[in-house]
């Protein structure tokens, strides 16, 4: 295991039953609160493709996605839930365990053609990620790859994004 990913481990919590039981959430404010830490998540997400924009998903991929593309030189577009975004969007829906939920991106994000970066925190099902890839394409653009913190293995996100390149920075 890299050096990174050893410090990753270690400054993300495990916090047992949040937000509801059963679940072991994976906070990421004790990384954020390291600014060496923080800044060598950043380094290492804005080195990994030459890319033309880089996507968040809300809320805490913006946190990581809005400094790698300053890093990068490159233009940072959100991808937000249903109802937060004020000019025209595309929206993709996906299922939760419970319900769905529906994520959006502005129609016009991006020029035709042009490669990105999809950042998150955590890969869980995948289904957050895959969605985010649909709607880039749908916008025209090319997802170049999605990049996560952390992917929890066990739920098997990976092969829900077998057409898409994966970097995981650990994998538990
Ligand atoms: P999924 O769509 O199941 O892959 O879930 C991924 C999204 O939900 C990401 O935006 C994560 O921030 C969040 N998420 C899911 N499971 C966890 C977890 N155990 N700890 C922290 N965040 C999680």
């Amino acid at each position: 295991m890299s050096d990174l990913s050893k410090l990753i481990l270690d400054k993300i919590r495990d916090v047992p039953d949040y937000p509801q039981p059963g679940v072991l959430f994976k906070d990421i404010t004790p990384l954020l609160a390291d600014p060496g830490a923080f800044a060598a998540v950043i380094d290492e997400l804005a080195g990994l493709h030459r890319v033309d924009k880089i996507v968040g998903i809300e809320a805490r991929g913006f946190i990581l996605a809005a400094p790698v593309a300053c890093k990068a030189g490159v233009g940072f577009v959100p991808v937000r839930k249903k109802g937060k975004l004020p000019s025209e969007t595309l929206e993709a829906s996906y299922d939760l365990e419970y319900g769905s939920a529906t994520i959006e991106v502005h129609r016009d994000a991006f020029l035709p053609g042009e490669r990105v970066l999809i950042v998150d925190d955590v890969l869980a099902t995948g289904g957050t990620a895959c969605a985010t890839v649909e709607l880039v394409r749908r916008a025209g653009a090319e997802v170049v790859a999605v990049a996560v913190l952390m992917e929890l293995a066990f739920l098997k996100g990976r092969e829900r994004l077998d057409d898409v390149t994966l970097h995981s920075l650990v994998i538990v």
